[in-house]
């Protein structure tokens, strides 16, 4: 992680003066003296240069909490950030650098338990009868590596399980063989890696890292599309890993047959093992589903309330949970420890009935955003001035979907929306179109504030 932190560094920084609307001389005189000493257990120790030593309270002051922000929102992940010199460098932070190896080591267990969401594994993976073949398959490959189905190709749409049953095998595998080498990336970490690797040419040691492994698991695969270098290099990674009966994982949206953009090769690669599919939950496995996660909160939510959430979100998982999720907010928001059918109907309306349009204006916009974001801000924030990050994403985000969809002029836009001038909205509006190419959280967020606008049928 401490490599994929440093080579994602420039990335980071360009956001971090972004957002925080860092000063070509602000960056000049300190951003450009950090660099990025360890990362272990998701605390990043920042190394100040020397020459600043002398200023390094202030530099702390300035610059930590930001780089925690960005860095952990970057990789989806909380990270902690401490930015600190050498000469305050313990022996024990001087040994952990050890640990995290040089840049071109290879991986080890340690390293993959960072990339590891360590909620998604097996047994917190609900079993019902439209993932149950996908489930059993995964177990048997997590147990049984490289020998039983080679590799495991799995398929179903967004918010289904991939990535939980995915990480499920890493993690299983891991307890059972804890000095197994196993990666798990995406394909898009897969790719700017590849890419970093031959900007700074080390793809010997990108070779090395990906070709010395155990198992690998490549998340979306469908993003590798039209990305020659990397398909080239999958290629090549796959069919090593493959000849030494490696266990390789593949996750993709879509079927092989359906896959377009991609090399027939590597299609026909894909076929040669196991082929599972996720479909979207039935109604028996979206309650248990719900009733898995409500066992988590304080608060109790009566059958009748779960039943109603699981008739009417019917298609995604994910959409399942945030449904949960605006139902315990509302609930601690009213200091009520008891949700029935009524509250639910209540919270989730606009969530669940399409039928009933509405005019879109910013207003119903900003009310949708502030929602999305669990009331962390409210609607007097996205008109205010202040612009930390917490709350400038969300306003930028109230821009980008008040020009999309209320038809408004950009200056009109930045007048509902507390005053802002029209470069202000263009700038953000620009920013999410940026982000929306290659983030996919933002993408289903995107997503799931859109369908609630209930946008009037087309
Ligand atoms: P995908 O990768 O297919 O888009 P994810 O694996 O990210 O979907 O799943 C979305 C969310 O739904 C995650 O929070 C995940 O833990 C949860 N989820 C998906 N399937 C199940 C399941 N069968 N049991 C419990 N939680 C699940
Ligand atoms: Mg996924």
């Amino acid at each position: 992680m401490s490599n994929l932190i440093q080579q994602e560094w420039d990335k980071i920084i360009d956001i971090l003066i972004n957002e925080y609307d860092i000063t070509p001389a602000a960056y000049t005189a300190w951003i450009q003296k950090l660099s990025v000493y360890s990362v272990n257990n998701h605390k990043v120790l920042i190394l100040l240069d020397d020459s600043l030593s002398q200023l390094l309270s202030y530099v702390k002051n300035k610059f930590e909490q930001p780089l925690k922000v960005t860095i952990s929102e970057y990789f989806n992940e909380e990270y902690d950030v401490e930015i600190t010199k050498l000469s305050n460098l313990s022996s024990a932070d001087r040994a952990s650098r050890k640990d995290s190896g040089p840049a071109d080591s290879l991986v080890s267990a340690g390293r993959i338990n960072d990339t590891l969401n360590p909620k998604y594994t097996f047994d917190t993976f609900v079993v019902g009868n439209t993932n149950n073949l996908a489930y059993a398959t995964a177990l048997a490959v997590a147990s049984d590596p490289g020998e039983y189905g080679n590799p495991l190709f799995i398929y179903g749409g967004v918010g289904l399980g991939k990535t939980h049953l995915m990480q499920s095998i890493a993690h299983y595998a891991l307890e059972n063989n804890p000095d197994f080498r196993i990666i798990y990336t995406t394909t898009e970490a897969f790719s700017s890696e590849l890419i970093a690797a031959i900007k700074n040419r080390t793809q010997e040691n990108f070779k090395e890292k990906y070709r010395n492994i155990d198992m690998l698991l490549i998340d979306d695969i469908q993003f590798i599309a039209g990305k020659d270098s990397t398909m080239e290099e999958f290629f090549y990674t796959f069919n090593e890993l493959y000849e030494h009966k490696k266990q390789i994982v593949i996750s993709s949206d879509k079927p092989q047959k359906e896959m377009v953009g991609l090399e027939e090769r590597l299609i026909s690669r894909f076929k040669v093992g196991l082929t599972v599919d996720i479909q979207a939950p039935d109604y028996d496995t979206r309650v248990a589903i719900l009733e898995k996660r409500a066992e988590h909160y304080d608060i109790e939510i009566e059958d009748s309330a779960l039943h109603y959430i699981a008739e009417h979100i019917v298609s995604n998982i994910r959409e399942l949970e945030g449904a949960l999720n605006q139902i315990i907010n509302f609930a601690k928001l009213k200091h009520t420890d008891r949700v029935d059918e009524d509250i639910a109907k209540e919270v989730l309306k606009d969530m669940i009935e399409p039928e009933k349009a509405r005019p879109i204006t910013p207003d119903l916009i900003i009310e949708m955003v502030v929602e999305q974001f669990n009331y962390k801000i409210t609607a007097e924030d996205i008109k205010g001035k202040n612009r930390s990050r917490e709350i400038a994403y969300p306003r930028q985000i109230c821009m980008y979907l008040c020009e999309k969809y209320t038809g408004l002029s950009l200056a009109a836009i930045g007048a509902a929306l507390g005053n802002k001038d029209h470069s202000t909205v263009l700038h953000g509006t620009k920013k999410i179109r940026t982000d929306l190419q290659d983030n996919e959280q933002l993408r289903n967020t995107i997503d799931i504030i859109t369908r609630k606008l209930n946008l009037p049928a087309k």
